[in-house]
This record gives C-alpha cells, sequence and structure tokens, in this order.
C-alpha cells in the first residue's frame, strides 16, 4: 500500500502509537481498486518478519483456496483491522482495535469494494455486530450503511485445524464455496 492516494494513510500508520500493540506496522497489500477486500484482525509474527499480511502458513493456505477458486490473488486487496501484531498472536483486544480502526475505515473508503470479506471470528463479529460464532456467521451476506456488503469466512488458522478438504460441513469446503461465488460474481 504505497500509491498517492495512500500516502498520507501509509504516513500516519506508521508514526502511530495510538495503543500498547505499536511495533512494526503491516499495511495492507493488493489491488487499491480492488471490489473485494478481505480483512483480518491482526498480522502475526511471520506477517512482521516478511512486512506483508498473510503470509506464512495462513496465507499459503489463502493463496492455494484462492487459486482453487479460480481467484487472481492480485486482484484482491487483504488488510487487518489492527496494523500492529498483538504478541504471542493473540487476538487484538477491544480497545486496540478502537484505537485502530480508524484507519481500517480509510482504507475501505479508498478502496470502496463491493465486498468485504471478514477472515475468522474477530472480523466477523466486529462486521456482523453479532455475538454468534463463526461457524454459524459463515456465508451470511449483510449489507451495511456504506455501501459494501459483508460476507464472513472462517480464518486460514481456523481451517488449519480443522483440516479436512472433502466433508463440506468443514470450513475449507465453505470457505471455498464462497470464494468460488465471488469469482462467479465478479471474476467470470
Ligand atoms: S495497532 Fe493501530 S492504533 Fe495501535 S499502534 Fe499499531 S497502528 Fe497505532
Amino acid at each position: 500500500m504505497a500509491k498517492d492516494a495512500f500516502l498520507p494513510l501509509t504516513n500516519k500508520i506508521l508514526a502511530c502509537r495510538g495503543c500498547g500493540l505499536h511495533g512494526n506496522k503491516i499495511l495492507g497489500r493488493g489491488h487499491d481498486k480492488s471490489k473485494i477486500m478481505l480483512i483480518s484482525e491482526a498480522p502475526t509474527q511471520e506477517d512482521c518478519a516478511s512486512g506483508k499480511p498473510f503470509v506464512g502458513r495462513c496465507g499459503m493456505l489463502l493463496s492455494r483456496m484462492l487459486v482453487e477458486a479460480g481467484i487472481d490473488e492480485d486482484d484482491l486487496y487483504i488488510t487487518n483491522i489492527v496494523k500492529c501484531s498483538p504478541p504471542n498472536n493473540r487476538k487484538p483486544k477491544r480497545d486496540e482495535i478502537d484505537a485502530c480502526k480508524r484507519f481500517l475505515a480509510k482504507e475501505l473508503w479508498l478502496i470502496k469494494p463491493i465486498i468485504v470479506i471478514a477472515l475468522g471470528q474477530t472480523a466477523a463479529s466486529l462486521f456482523m455486530q453479532s455475538k454468534e460464532k463463526i461457524g454459524k456467521l459463515v456465508g451470511q451476506e449483510k449489507e451495511q450503511y456504506y455501501g459494501y456488503t459483508v460476507i464472513p469466512a472462517f480464518h486460514p488458522a481456523y481451517i488449519l485445524r480443522n483440516p479436512s478438504r472433502k466433508d463440506p460441513n468443514k470450513p475449507y469446503l465453505r470457505n471455498l464455496a464462497i470464494f468460488k461465488d465471488i469469482k462467479e460474481r465478479f471474476f467470470a
């Protein structure tokens, strides 16, 4: 994320000490006018080491699902709710999300996606404003006041812990169904 329109935001994020997480800042990556934005909760320690979101085992699994669905990863925009990595890859706390979400709001405003795929419980709960478990939320669609529609999906880390790739009720194939639907609707 370094194109001209993003520079003021990039600079603000890089200078931010707005919560106790402040450390390596991991910015979004991908197509800056994408119709589809993937949003997860926070960068991992692996992301910090590489300087990009969604690398390591989770990133590889996400890439594999996108390839299987026929989606070019470069056509998407991928980011996190908080831009610094919580210690020991824990979930970001409410006050950390509250401190950081202004940056995500600006990314949404700049990119103007049609669909936001909320990856994992934290992102799904935030965007759907729901306390339901991720298994219930996955695949639902909710239109947002700002013009985009949110679809929750499983976080790749969750799929790594529930690895069946044959059972349509398990996370891998449920996510794949979402990505295939996105392919048909937006990239056919
Ligand atoms: S997580 Fe967000 S609010 Fe907290 S220091 Fe990093 S950029 Fe600033």
